[in-house]
């Protein structure tokens, strides 16, 4: 066989084949150990760097503040893993609104600006709306007039990953653009989760 070393018995084509899926597997069970969810998330980018040290660098980072550009190794439980080959389609998010009073602006505010507060126990579900001017229409005509919202009405934007808001429909109450979804209390924790970036204040409304 040319190119192979006098002396030596030339490998079989399935011996060499079968070495290399080895060495393939060596080197995913040791980034395994090493990096955790991060060695076959498909947000990770492997990288060596100068000094022949290997890191894993976070892609969902550029896009949600909960995520650590080189998060700290292993990565053992993680809201954004998904394995490489899973469908894009996980990461599409959807804007979303929410009219708020003051008492929960002061709660958002103290998450961080990451998640929206438990409901009350007479609140059997957290209502975000498709439309802005819905949002507006709520905040300035009715959150200003109410005592429990310190007579003040905020208009909140978020984004949320797509995929979470499957199980809902979107509900139409009133005109065309009055849609809104429907999160039962008890769900509202793993919505949160599935908040991307933070929420933001768009317009504030006092009474008069
Ligand atoms: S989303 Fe999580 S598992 Fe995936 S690369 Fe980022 S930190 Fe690692």
């Amino acid at each position: 066989m040319p190119g192979w070393p006098r002396g030596m018995d030339a490998p079989q084509v399935g011996a060499v084949i079968g070495c290399y899926s080895a060495i393939v597997n060596v080197d995913r069970e040791d980034d395994r150990q090493r990096a955790g969810l991060c060695a076959d998330c498909r947000h990770s980018r492997k990288r060596l760097s100068d000094r022949g040290s290997v890191f894993w660098c976070c892609e969902l980072s550029k896009l949600d503040v909960r995520f650590a550009k080189y998060p700290r190794l292993p990565v053992r439980t993680c809201i954004g893993y998904a394995r490489e080959g899973t469908p894009e389609i996980a990461d599409e998010v959807v804007e979303l609104y929410r009219p708020v009073g003051e008492r929960e602006l002061a709660l958002i505010r103290e998450s961080g600006w990451r998640a929206f507060p438990a409901r009350l126990p007479h609140q059997p579900f957290f209502y975000p709306v498709l439309h802005k001017e819905y949002a507006t229409q709520i905040a300035r005509d009715w959150n200003t007039k109410d005592e429990a919202s310190g007579f003040v009405g905020y208009v909140l934007r978020f984004r949320v990953r797509q995929t979470s808001l499957k199980a809902y429909p979107i509900r139409t109450a009133g005109s065309s653009n009055h849609q809104e979804y429907w999160i039962p209390a008890a769900e509202l924790e793993k919505f949160n989760e599935n908040i991307v970036g933070l929420i933001e204040v768009v317009s504030e409304f006092r009474g008069a």
